[in-house]
């Protein structure tokens, strides 16, 4: 499914309406049938959905108690025969990991090992960053993540383009604005932010240099780019292939990493560090700097837990169990498996990354050509958004008119697309815009039901129309 159709998909359903189709939306990527990546990538949802419907004939309880028992006993006995000396960090860390697994009642990360990893290091390369506002934070999620990133800070422009799990990250209270956002068409004038995020969320997106090209529109001259992406390493980290090759099903080796990656995103593949070097540079971006994160040991110690669990279950199969008393002992004690194998790896995250010139994933920030903007850094508590002209700032993202602000939709000035804004999160993309034409269009086509009253004194009024009606009634009453 493209972007364009899971939107208009989850906007019919808000409005419990069936899905407008496919048609509505932009181009499909569709299935090649001959394609190699495609057969692949078929192959290894049959092998999930066999394995699943093996585990699904089982007690249930014997998945839960593998993928958070079992499984992480086996992990954590190959660690200690491998151990790393200690760093001078690990309390530090040793604290990230805790307050990132402390939320385990509100989202599903906790749960996840590679999340922890990423997130506990991404917390620290992108608060390396000052955050001069105004600031933008693209593909927020659910907004666990960068609410746990960017604590005691409040960046002004939060956004996602779903608006499902975009729902639920107003809880946090941690932007002074929410809306639905597509990186590759984002509706604000050029020149608008001081600093620009985007937490893992470019590797989603078909066309990266799209969304580098928009970046770079919105930033002010001087202004600054923070993002984290997948690296080419990424594919040879994922150890399901090589437990694939070396159990003899060779030909399933290269289908989970292809699998993943079409999970993932729409781009499918992955940029190394050259790519991204001359992409920056021919976006107009100068003094970029890229450095891998998550060691190539422990993206594959997290990503083998992972591969299972992906290969097994639906990611929030489990949670309902996890978070309850019954299994109270075995989150508790995948919790500690977590602390203690993750934080020496953690702490001396960048050093084997630099020792071995690759990681799983990149952090790279840029810089756009031209003067600094006089820097106003954010202190802690102050309304980020309270000077911030977001009305005067907003545009369409189809034509890049200017956009005027109503109480249900934003108009465009230019080319009169309106975009619905729904519990005040205007859901700026032309997918929402045409999901929301469609259905005014469907409830102006039954407006003539209001009318049936004045129709129905017509006929009363006239006795030889009353007579035919009867005659009419009678006939089909029969
Ligand atoms: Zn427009």
């Amino acid at each position: 499914m493209t972007l364009d159709e899971i939107c208009q998909e989850q906007f019919c359903k808000s409005f419990k309406l069936p899905s407008l189709g496919a048609s509505v939306a932009g181009t499909d990527r569709g299935v090649d049938a001959s394609s190699e990546f495609d057969q692949s990538v078929h192959r290894y949802k049959q092998f999930r959905e066999e394995s699943r419907s093996r585990l699904g004939a089982l007690d249930s309880a014997g998945g839960v108690e593998f993928l958070y028992g079992a499984l992480p006993a086996l992990l954590q006995s190959g660690l200690s025969s491998c151990k790393l000396p200690g760093a001078e960090r690990m309390d530090e860390v040793r604290e990230a990991v805790t307050e990132f697994l402390s939320g385990y009642e509100e989202a599903y990360q906790p749960f996840s090992l590679h999340d922890i990893a990423f997130k506990v290091l991404e917390r620290g390369l992108f608060r390396s960053v000052p955050m001069v506002q105004p600031s933008l934070d693209l593909g927020v999620g659910n907004g666990y993540v960068s609410n746990y990133i960017f604590r005691g800070q409040m960046p002004t422009v939060g956004s996602d383009p779903l608006m499902a799990p975009f729902q639920f990250h107003q809880e946090y209270r941690r932007y002074a604005h929410s809306l639905c956002i597509d990186a590759t068409q984002i509706p604000f004038e050029r020149d608008t932010f001081a600093t620009v995020y985007m937490v893992h969320s470019i590797d989603h997106v078909r066309d990266r240099g799209a969304v580098l090209a928009e970046m770079h529109r919105v930033l002010r001259p001087g202004g600054t780019v923070a993002f984290s992406d997948l690296s080419e390493f990424a594919p040879e980290l994922m150890p399901m292939g090589t437990l694939c090759k070396a159990m003899g099903l060779d030909e399933l080796s290269s289908d989970p990493s292809r699998f993943f990656m079409d999970m993932a995103g729409e781009s499918r593949e992955f940029w190394s560090i050259d790519r991204y070097r001359k992409a920056l540079a021919a976006a107009g971006f100068e003094d970029a700097r890229i450095q891998y994160f998550c060691s190539p040991r422990l993206a594959r110690f997290c990503w083998a837990w992972f591969e299972i669990h992906l290969a097994m279950n639906q990611m929030d199969a489990h949670l309902t169990a996890l978070r309850s008393g019954r299994y109270r002992h075995l989150r508790e004690s995948f919790f500690d498996f977590v602390t203690s194998s993750l934080t020496p790896f953690l702490a001396r995250d960048a050093e084997l990354c630099g020792a071995v010139q690759r990681g799983f994933n990149f952090f790279i920030t840029a810089r756009k050509q031209g003067a600094s903007s006089p820097a106003v850094p954010h202190a802690p508590g102050n309304g980020a958004g309270d000077t911030f002209d977001f009305s005067g700032r907003l545009v369409c993202p189809a034509c890049k008119g200017k956009a005027v602000i109503g109480q249900e939709s934003v108009r465009c000035d230019r080319c009169g697309m309106q975009y619905p804004v729904i519990g005040s999160v205007p859901l700026m993309l032309p997918a929402y815009a045409i999901a929301y034409g469609r259905i005014r269009d469907e409830l102006a086509r039954h407006r003539w039901r209001r009318y049936l009253p004045a129709i129905r004194m017509c006929v009363l009024r006239r006795p030889w129309l009353c007579r035919v009606f009867n005659t009419f009634r009678q006939m089909f009453a029969r």
